[in-house]
């Protein structure tokens, strides 16, 4: 079997992991290490505010009241 080592990972994998270039042959990366770039470029989608958590991170951040520059005399 016919095997390449990607020039990015620098396995060495079938020519079957490498997208084929036209008259170049084969792409020097192969297509895991495509995919993965495709995946870095892609941006990931808006996560959308759920009230709940925001009421219960509210409630866990403030739970000893707001920051204060004074120190916490209560920690001995
Ligand atoms: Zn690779």
């Amino acid at each position: 079997m016919d095997c390449r080592t990607c020039t990015k990972c620098c396995r060495t994998l079938p020519l079957d992991s490498f997208q084929r270039a036209g008259s170049r042959g084969r792409e020097p990366a192969c297509t895991l290490c495509n995919n993965d770039a495709r995946r870095l470029r892609t941006p990931l989608p808006v996560i959308q505010p759920d009230p709940v958590q925001v009421r219960l991170n509210n409630t866990f951040n403030l739970w000893h009241g707001p920051v204060s520059r004074v120190p916490l005399r209560i920690a001995a």
